[in-house]
């Protein structure tokens, strides 16, 4: 008997998965949808990719498969997956495996085909994980992943401990999904999270990475840093230093590392949930070089003078390592660079912004001067109660940008109505560096509000 879940799941597994099911059942094999498809749409979430565990072997797959007109590509034939393509959809198809030991905690030594389905939903990572649908057979569900995904719970299948020293990549998997479902972590395996996270320092940081970068796109990164910290600081070494470190600044409630999961909570707020990635990578990093930063006055009063230049060059090469693209990596450490940087609610002051913008993230000032102000705003709203007053200031910033990016505001030299040509012809001046040097000053001008960006007016300038 199907029950009602089931049913529902059967309406919404996808047309093109169906077929894939449907023709290597016809061809004698047994074939099941697992993993993130079947998790995401019993919480009433489809939209996620098909991935499907068969008894075929891949040869078999690849022919069955090819035999009902879809193309099929061998993308992971050592593992036993080959990528299926059908109505434009792709769809990885995989042999039931389990995996080998694993001698370096990375790759297991060998992959093993099995002939049941239930060993391969048992290598599976995590309870919620380890599910199998099929449309007319329904759920097979041997570790309980359907209970712990309706309590909101992460568990590891089988022992835990052994489960995470296997690949450690599996501690920030956790976390990661923890975050993606608002669950919490079930004591055993959270046990064994904090005893193998330092095995986190032989995986590849690329994969560290995306984990890392799965976290932050979840939005829950302040649960993480929260709850799960000795797991971050296990992945990321440079963010260690932000636990317990006092600022002792009256501008300061709270000590570096809660102040910065308040700013990655708020920047969510700010942004209903939907923050840039560059944006949430600098609130993760804004204040990470505080404490390598930090000073004493003779009053005992913190400072932290070059935080932001220093911190945006941790950001960089963290993120260097980690392999987040160039573009999120410059555009996070200009962030990063500037969170502190002075604006008031005027016109020059947000152009000045956008320059500084500009001249840290060439070509992305435009996208990341609204990032920085919900970085600065998040980050006013996280010091103590006396800093919340500049929130509602940079309310009119927002405004004043708004109508200045409307009205055509100027940052770059190649945005002012008059270019190199005109300053040589009327300047009379050789070209070469002393153009540049002329362009820069009217643009200084214009940024200023001296000047209006209009043609005439500025070669009057010019000539004169
Ligand atoms: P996402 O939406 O993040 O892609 P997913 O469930 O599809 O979620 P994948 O990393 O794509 O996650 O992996 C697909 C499935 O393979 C998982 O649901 C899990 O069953 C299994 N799996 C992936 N990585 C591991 C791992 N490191 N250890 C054990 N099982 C894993
Ligand atoms: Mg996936």
């Amino acid at each position: 008997m199907r029950t009602d879940v089931e049913a529902r799941l059967a309406r919404e597994l996808p047309g093109y998965a169906r077929t894939v099911l449907d023709a290597l059942e016809a061809a004698g094999f047994e074939a099941w949808v697992v993993g993130g498809w079947v998790r995401d749409a019993l919480l009433g979430r489809p939209g996620h990719d098909v991935d499907v565990t068969t008894s075929a072997p891949w040869r078999e797959t690849a022919r069955v498969l090819r035999a009902a007109g879809a193309a099929v590509h061998e993308t992971g034939t050592a593992h036993g997956t080959v990528t299926a393509v059908v109505g434009g959809m792709p769809v990885e198809v995989t042999t039931y495996r389990v995996e080998g030991r694993y001698s370096d905690r990375r790759h297991p030594d060998e992959v093993r085909f099995v002939t049941d389905v239930r060993e391969d939903l048992a290598r599976r990572d995590f309870t919620v994980n380890a599910l199998a649908f099929h449309p007319a057979r329904g759920l097979l569900d041997p570790f309980g992943g359907e209970r712990d995904l309706a309590s909101r719970v992460i568990r590891a299948v089988g022992e835990p401990r052994r489960r995470l020293e296997e690949d450690a990549l599996r501690v920030l998997r956790a976390v990661r999904f923890a975050c993606r479902l608002g669950a919490r972590i079930e004591p055993a395996t959270q046990a064994a999270l904090e005893v193998c996270a330092p095995l986190l320092a032989d995986i590849a940081a690329e994969r560290i990475g995306q984990e890392l970068d799965g976290i932050l796109a979840t939005g829950r990164a302040a649960w993480a840093l929260r709850h799960e910290f000795a797991v971050l600081a296990a992945a990321v070494p440079e963010l260690a230093p932000m636990a317990g470190f006092d600022q002792r600044s009256p501008y300061h409630a709270y000590d570096v590392l809660e102040h910065t999961a308040r700013v990655c909570a708020g920047v969510e707020a700010f942004t209903g949930g939907g923050a840039p990635a560059a944006l949430r990578w600098a609130a993760l990093l804004h204040d990470v070089s505080k404490p390598a930063c930090y000073s004493e006055d003779v009053s005992g009063r913190g400072h932290f003078f070059g935080h932001p230049e220093e911190g945006a060059r941790v950001a960089r090469r963290v993120m260097g390592r980690l392999a987040i693209p160039g573009e999120v990596t410059r555009a996070a450490s200009a962030l990063v660079l500037l969170h502190d940087f002075v604006i008031g609610p005027t016109a020059p002051s947000m152009r000045r912004m956008l320059a500084e913008l500009e001249a840290a993230a060439p070509g992305q000032a435009r996208q990341l001067s609204f990032s920085l102000l919900d970085l600065k705003r998040a980050d006013a709203v996280a010091k103590a109660p006396g800093c919340r007053d500049y929130a509602t200031e940079l309310d009119q910033m927002a405004a004043v940008l708004r109508r200045e990016l409307a009205a055509g505001a100027v940052w770059r030299a190649r945005d002012l109505a008059v270019g190199g040509a005109d300053v040589i012809r009327e300047r009379g001046v050789e070209p070469g560096p002393g153009v540049g040097m002329v362009l820069a000053q009217l643009l200084t001008a214009v940024m200023a509000g001296e000047l209006p960006n209009e043609r005439e007016e500025l070669l009057a300038w010019l000539r004169w």
